[in-house]
Parts: structure tokens; C-alpha cells; sequence
């Protein structure tokens, strides 16, 4: 029997027939990086090859000296006979899966990825393939989105309520992706100025060079300390949470916006005043769709709930396995925070 085409090592999913490395966590010779998230894009490896799309976002995030290579979607890469090529996943600007062909055996790496349309990156795409690498960050028949339009909409009503009460609002959310969705999300409402944290304000510039439509911004540092903000709205990243920036905004009200907000408990250990589902990850039934629409022999599970999603397919006839990562369910800071809660 032929050796499998990707293996795991101590330093991440390894092709050795092109000796490459998938989202390494060590540095390596050569890596390909699903998206820029701090936890599949890992600084000192000597090179990379990413997507066009998310370049910009990579390159803030792996600095001026990283030597990156960039493809289209759907270009291929041929390495000692092994074609390589990224395919969208509709997680954040640039997401990526990764396509390996070799002697007519294919493998998929997901990266993280949602089915859901996002207007801040390309639509995901299925791909047929034999063996099929998924996350499974949502991975429990609990998860299931709203439609975003509904949490968007729940959104602007808080948002206008509180500028009715003469407060400002602000809105947690991951400094990369979920910012920019929500930026997106309230690009045509007219209900008062939008305003970022630093973090959240250096990405968004990043997606605006990369001609992402978004609300118009102005980063709160620009501002004098005694500025009113009644009736703005605040991104911020999860890290400002509880930190002496926000004494700032006076009168405000706080929102997080992530999946982990359907988990009960967790807005209120954050002690928010709003919760908003919103997700870059493939809910339950969009993880089952989705690896039936591989159509995989083969599946192995990785990121988030593995076992439960390994003795599903198990039972259904699908040969799953659980694979190991290093940073499970680390999207940025905070998520990893958030995980533990969805555990607990
Ligand atoms: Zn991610
Ligand atoms: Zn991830």
C-alpha cells in the first residue's frame, strides 16, 4: 500500500511526496496557509504559499520580512508531481481550502470554512475528493445558525435602541473576519457613525486595499479622550473587554457576536448586555452537507468536537478518524476563552 499522501507530524499535516506543510505551528521550508488566523498562519517558516485574496491580511499578520507566494483560486501548483491548489472555504478574506492531487489520489484540507455567503470573501466551495480533512469547531447537532440577516437585523434594532437611550454601543468580535462581517453587515444602515479599535481598524484597512465594500470607520484613537459617543457604533476586538479603554464610551452597552453566543451562559459570564450567533464556521447540518458533498471515503477530524464527529460518520459508514492540533479552537484571541466555556 502506498504511503498517505498527508500525514500528521509534531510540526503540523505534512505531504511528503511535496514536502510541504499545511498550516504548520513550527517553522518549516515550506508552507501552505489555509487563512491568516493566528492559529493556521504561524510566523518563521522560510516560505509560503496563500491565496491573492487574503495577501493583504497575511502579510500584517506575518510582517514585511515573510517570504509569501500567491495564487488565484483554482491555479495549481505542481511540487515533484503533486498538484497543489487552494480552493475558497468562506471563512474570512482569503480562506482557503487545499486541494493535493497525486497519482489520482486527492486530498482536501479544509482549514476552517462556512457554507453561509459572506460578502468579505469568495463563496466556499465543495470539492470531490477521497479523503476529506474537516474542521468540526461546531461540531455537536446543537449548533445551528439563524439566518444571518435575522442576527444583522437584531443587530441594527440594539444598535438604534440604544442611541435612542442616548447610548453608544459597542460590539465585540474577532479583530479579523468577524469585524469586517459585521462592518459588511451594516454597511447601508443609517444610524450613526461606526467607530474601531486599533486592532480591528488595521485588518479593515487591509480589506478596504483588498476592495471589500465596508461601513466607513474612524478608529476611537483618533479622537480626543472626552469625545461623545452616544449613539456610534464600537467594534472591538474580545481583548478590550474589562480593559480601562472603555471608560471612554461612558453610557454604553456591549454585544459580543460570536457562535459561542448560542451556548446559554455565555453572554452572561461575560456579563454583556447582548449576545449575537454569528459564526465563520459551518454549523451542524452545513458540516454533514458538506463531507457528503465531498463525497470522501475517507474523512479525518480535527479543530473542535472530533470524537463526536468521528463516531457519527463512523456509524454511518464513512472511515473517520481524529486528528490532533495543537491549538484547538484558537481563532484569534479570545476564542480560545470562549471554547472553554462552550466545554464547561
Ligand atoms: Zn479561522
Ligand atoms: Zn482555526
Amino acid at each position: 500500500m502506498p504511503e498517505p499522501l498527508l500525514r500528521t507530524t509534531e510540526r503540523g499535516l505534512y505531504c511528503s511526496a511535496a514536502d510541504v506543510y499545511i498550516d504548520p505551528w513550527l517553522p518549516v521550508d515550506r508552507a501552505v496557509i489555509t487563512h491568516a488566523h493566528g492559529d493556521h498562519a504561524r510566523w518563521g517558516s522560510r516560505h509560503y504559499l496563500a491565496s491573492r485574496e487574503g495577501g493583504r491580511v497575511l502579510r500584517t499578520r506575518l510582517g514585511s520580512e515573510a517570504n509569501i507566494e500567491l495564487v488565484d483560486f483554482g491555479e495549481v501548483r505542481t511540487i515533484n508531481g503533486v498538484r497543489i491548489s487552494l480552493v475558497p472555504a468562506g471563512h474570512i478574506l482569503g480562506s482557503a481550502q487545499v486541494r493535493l492531487e497525486y497519482n489520482g489520489d486527492i486530498w482536501v484540507v479544509s482549514g476552517d470554512y462556512k457554507t453561509e455567503p459572506d460578502p468579505t470573501c469568495s463563496p466556499f466551495e465543495a470539492v470531490r475528493c477521497h479523503t476529506f480533512i474537516t474542521e468540526s469547531t461546531f461540531g455537536l447537532p446543537i449548533y445551528r445558525w439563524c439566518a444571518q440577516e435575522e442576527t444583522f437585523a437584531d443587530m441594527r434594532a440594539w444598535w438604534r435602541e440604544n442611541k435612542e437611550r442616548g447610548q453608544a454601543s459597542l460590539v465585540y468580535a474577532y479583530a479579523l473576519g468577524k469585524a469586517q462581517r459585521i462592518l459588511a453587515g451594516v454597511l447601508d444602515a443609517d444610524i450613526g457613525p461606526v467607530y474601531t479599535h486599533g486592532a480591528v481598524e488595521r485588518l479593515t484597512i487591509d480589506y478596504r486595499d483588498s476592495g471589500i465594500a465596508l461601513h466607513p470607520t474612524t478608529p476611537v484613537a483618533s479622537h480626543p479622550k472626552k469625545f461623545d459617543y452616544a449613539g456610534s457604533l464600537i467594534v472591538a476586538p474580545p481583548s478590550a473587554a474589562g480593559s480601562t479603554w472603555l471608560r471612554r464610551f461612558g453610557d454604553v452597552s456591549t454585544a459580543f457576536a460570536s457562535g459561542w453566543m448560542q451556548v446559554r451562559g455565555a453572554r452572561r459570564r461575560r456579563s454583556l448586555d447582548r449576545g449575537f450567533v454569528l459564526s465563520d464556521h459551518v454549523d451542524w447540518p452545513a458540516l454533514v452537507s458538506t463531507i457528503e458533498a465531498t463525497g470522501a471515503e475517507q474523512v479525518w477530524v480535527t479543530h473542535g468536537y472530533r470524537e463526536q464527529v468521528v463516531r457519527y460518520l463512523s456509524e454511518r459508514g464513512i472511515a473517520a478518524q481524529s486528528i490532533a492540533s495543537q491549538w484547538e479552537g484558537e481563532d484569534d484571541q479570545g476564542e480560545a476563552v470562549a471554547n472553554e466555556e462552550a466545554m464547561a
